[in-house]
């Protein structure tokens, strides 16, 4: 019979054990499946090779042949990946090679924490050998094996770890955080990006105050450049508004210096979440001076301003009256929403002016977009032009 749950992953598994393999689904979607919940991205593993996947199949991508993960095409995108086991590591992150094994004891093994250690056969029986479900059933994240040793071959599983708590609402087996208390700065040799990766998977689950206790109790944070400690309980309250740059912006703003463009620098932010933050970070100062200008509803966008208001609340005790509801309304009442609405150009003011181009033109343009927004000039050519000349050609004081 086939399975309604996940049809696509399931006739991957019938194709596999049609041909005389053996097939489950592992992983995110197993420990899913036991906790009632469901999983959209589902894995499959296999003692078929790489290359007997691709010949069952008439399309695969291949995305990591050398570490034995196919994916096979159908309605959906299945994830394929033969048993394996890791060898040595010797840069506390990856393995020097990767092995295909036989048995799917073996490739559960090398798994990170018991609940993502389990696998399900076609017909749901679970194959559970380092008593998963019951680590799932006390909410017990616990490291397969020796904690120490799984955290020294790679030590991004440490900050999985963390970031499974904040999702899950889950606790540390005692002995999986002993094991990350003592071995915490071997994070130093995890690559920034995944760090960045794992702290806004965070920021995006629903138990985040977990998350960043956390990350600071269990002695990681302190491994990274700026303040984690200071506010680390603030961080309970916090929503990204569905952008994880928020994290970043909540972060800069617990920062007792102001140099938050080398900190960003530091985790590897884009340049986008750079501007990003710079902009909460001058709508919060903004507010620390008294309420917002027509010019900031012009100057900052929705959600830069919806952030704003958020944390100036939480980390500034700022007592903002502005709710998402009335930032919109305080926008839309500003006749511009960006320079380009403006009706005219350069080329008018230079004809008007009979001067030739140069930065006096920004200038006045800018001039004109200040008028505009605080509604002392309508965005009209006619009138422009007579402010224009009455303030600037007639007045004489062209810049
Ligand atoms: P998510 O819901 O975040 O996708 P997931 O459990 O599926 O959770 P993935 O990162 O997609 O996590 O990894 C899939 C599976 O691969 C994990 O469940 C785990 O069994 C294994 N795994 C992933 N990363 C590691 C690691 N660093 N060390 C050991 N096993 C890992
Ligand atoms: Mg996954």
């Amino acid at each position: 019979m086939m399975k309604t749950r996940w049809p696509e992953a399931y006739k991957v598994i019938e194709t596999l054990e049609n041909a005389g393999f053996e097939a489950y689904v592992v992983g995110g979607a197993v420990r899913d499946f036991t906790r009632n919940m469901h999983a959209n991205d589902v894995d499959v593993t296999t003692n078929a090779t790489p290359n007997e996947v691709k010949q069952l199949f008439p399309h695969t991508i291949d995305v990591g042949i050398e570490h034995g993960t196919v994916l096979v095409v159908l309605k959906e995108t299945i994830e394929v990946t033969t048993f394996r086991s890791e060898a040595t590591y010797s840069d506390f992150r990856r393995p020097d090679a990767v092995t295909f094994v036989r048995s799917l004891q073996e490739d559960l093994q090398r798994r990170d924490f018991t609940m993502n250690a389990m696998a399900l056969t076609k017909t749901d029986e679970l194959i559970d050998y380092f008593g998963g479900r019951e680590d799932i059933e006390k909410k017990l994240i616990r490291a397969v094996g020796d904690p120490s040793k799984r955290f020294a071959e790679d030590a991004l599983r440490m900050l999985r770890a963390v970031r499974f708590s904040a999702q899950l609402n889950y606790s540390l087996h005692a002995d999986t955080m002993e094991a990350i208390q003592s071995l915490h700065h071997l994070i130093a040799h995890v690559s920034m990006e995944r760090v960045k990766v794992e702290l806004e998977k965070i920021w995006k689950s629903d138990f985040v105050g977990n998350g960043m206790n956390l990350f600071v109790s269990s002695q990681l944070a302190g491994n990274f450049q700026g303040d984690w400690e200071t506010y680390r309980y603030s961080w309970e309250r916090f929503s990204s508004f569905g952008n994880t740059a928020n994290g970043w912006a909540f972060f800069a703003l617990m920062q007792p210096s102001k140099n938050v463009g080398t900190l960003l620098s530091f985790y590897k932010c884009s340049n986008s979440e750079k501007t990003h933050v710079k902009h909460v970070l001058a709508a919060v100062e903004q507010l620390e001076k008294g309420h917002w200008s027509p010019y900031n509803f012009f100057q900052f966008t929705e959600d830069v301003l919806i952030a704003a208001a958020s944390y100036a609340k939480q980390l500034k005790k700022i007592d903002t009256s502005y709710t998402p509801k009335q930032i919109q309304q305080a926008k839309a009442t500003i006749p511009i929403s960006s320079v380009k609405e403006i009706v005219v150009n350069g080329n008018d003011l230079m004809e008007w002016a009979d001067k030739k181009r140069g930065p006096w033109i920004r200038e006045v343009i800018e001039t004109i977009t200040i008028e505009i927004v605080n509604g002392k000039l309508t965005n009209d050519r006619i009138c422009i032009k007579e402010w224009f000349f009455r303030e600037y050609v007639n007045g004489d004081f062209l810049p």
